[in-house]
């Protein structure tokens, strides 16, 4: 099969996903030598799959920007097929622990994973060839929430939408903590960073800095 055309930013290129019934946007990126990372794969195991086998990317890693279980309801199938490692922010590990009960009270079917191998802390690089990505510390919609940030694109999770912003009314919410963290980790990126949020359509930092209503 050929693989869907991917977003490129110099030698990375994206492949966002949507998945499950929250339409989690899941990520698979890679740089030239075709290694790179699974983010946030959230949902749709096999269709996940299917898109890294297409694509021939060597996963390293999968990363999770926070525990939320639409961003985790495919961790376990794709750590077993990929044998990667998984890594999250050590204060979602409670909220990861929760999944199976959060996605019960949506009354969805839901794959309880192992916990992460590894934690992410502030500033953590992860390599896979020439591409690298950087943790930064963004709590807010969730304590242990991180972004992930490459050359020219950021993998931003639910805390920046095109047009919105996460929710903080949530167990571990604040939204204070979370405007802040926006402002001091994403609208200090170069206007024409791509944002990939986790929900929902890509946008840039200069146009949310522009028109998102719940900046400024
Ligand atoms: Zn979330
Ligand atoms: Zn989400």
């Amino acid at each position: 099969m050929t693989p869907p055309t991917p977003r490129t930013h110099g030698s990375a290129r994206l492949w966002s996903v949507p998945t499950g019934p929250l339409q989690e946007n899941a990520l698979l990126v890679a740089g030239s030598q075709n290694q790179g990372f699974l983010i946030d794969p959230g949902d749709d195991a096999e269709r996940l799959l299917a898109l890294v086998r297409e694509t021939g990317v060597e996963v390293q890693a999968i990363l999770l920007t926070h525990g939320h279980f639409d961003h985790i309801g495919a961790v376990e199938p794709l750590r077993a097929a990929l044998g990667a490692p998984v890594y999250l922010h050590p204060a979602d590990l409670p909220l990861y622990r929760l999944g199976k009960a959060s996605a019960g009270r949506w009354n969805l079917p839901f794959t309880q994973p192992r916990d992460p191998e590894h934690p992410i802390a502030q500033g953590q690089t992860f390599t896979a060839g020439d591409l690298t990505l950087t943790a930064r510390e963004l709590p807010g919609h969730a304590p242990g929430h991180v972004i992930f940030v490459g050359d020219g694109f950021v993998v931003a999770g639910d805390t920046l939408f095109a047009g919105g912003i996460g929710r903080t009314d949530l167990p571990g919410g604040n939204h204070n903590q979370l405007i802040e963290g926006i402002g001091r980790e994403l609208l200090t990126l170069p206007d024409d960073t791509s944002v990939y949020p986790g929900h929902g359509g890509w946008t840039t930092v200069g146009r949310e800095k522009r028109s998102n209503p719940f900046l400024g």
